[in-house]
């Protein structure tokens, strides 16, 4: 088995907690083949007029780049085994993508995440962000973010966590199935495999996508997936196993990892 781990959060996340050095030697003890930390980069929220109801602490890059490469050059110089790329989480905001462009070229990054926390203007991790709205209004405007994210003018490689929206929403039937917005979700998932960008299968807190969307996706023709535990403390590969088990079971065979956005295939055992 060659596990990989290419969503994972550090301190430099304002959720994250660990340091680097804390996380490689988790991956080390695990026996990981990749891994990457991608931190959030929340441009929307720096530029973009997009609100939390706390205080959202912005991303450092040149720190985070530093204890990223001193890391690395450790790893190396030891000869370790271990993938070790430098990634970002890259939280879409429509009005920002121009500071996005800009400040992704600053850096050497291996692999972005495309994600969407937004709607309307407010994270939807948070249940006000759900405050005297409907369900349709909030999932179909969730998907249409979505939408407009793949889009973006910024190279990345993974679509993250869909269904993020539904994680804390207040709903009596909180699940979000593909029959709520078939073509919602026929464009995204056809608009995933024409831009030949990697979905991903997240398993933070319940698996996102739902096993529904990953099958649908397979059927569309959909092969390539990611894996990431959005580990924002020691959780790394989380339910790594039982994942692999469903994913076979669909059908799928690897996992995509990027180096220098360059995917590399990993056999799912
Ligand atoms: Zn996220
Ligand atoms: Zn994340």
């Amino acid at each position: 088995m060659k596990p990989v781990d290419s969503h994972v959060h550090t301190r430099h996340s304002s959720d994250g907690r660990d340091p680097v050095r804390d996380i490689v030697a988790e991956a080390e003890s695990k026996g990981l083949y990749y891994l990457a930390t991608t931190d959030h980069l929340d441009l929307e929220l720096k530029f973009g007029g997009n609100k939390t109801p706390i205080p959202w602490k912005h991303i450092d890059l040149d720190a985070y780049y530093a204890e990223w490469s001193e890391q690395a050059d450790a790893l190396a110089a030891k000869g370790s085994p271990l993938k070790f790329r430098f990634g970002i989480e890259a939280g879409y905001g429509e009005n920002v993508c121009g500071h996005y462009v800009e400040t992704l070229a600053k850096y050497p990054f291996d692999v972005v995440i495309n994600s969407v926390h937004f709607v309307d203007g407010w994270d939807v991790y948070f249940p006000n962000a759900f405050f005297f709205k409907s369900r349709r209004r909030m999932y179909g405007g969730y998907l249409d973010n979505i939408l407009k994210s793949l889009d973006a003018p910024y190279e990345y490689d993974i679509v993250a966590h869909i269904g993020y929206v539904t994680r804390n929403a207040p709903y009596i039937n909180k699940k979000l199935s593909y029959s709520d917005f078939p073509d919602k979700f026929d464009a995204i998932l056809h608009g995933i495999i024409e831009r030949d960008k990697a979905l991903e299968v997240n398993t933070h807190t319940t698996l996102f996508p739902t096993e529904e969307i990953l099958r649908k996706y397979y059927e569309y023709g959909g092969r390539k997936i990611s894996f990431g535990s959005d580990s924002h403390h020691a959780e790394l590969c989380k339910d790594y196993a039982k994942t692999c088990e469903l994913l076979k079971e669909i059908g799928f065979t690897h996992f995509s990892v990027f180096t220098r956005h360059c995917e590399e295939k990993v056999p799912i055992e």
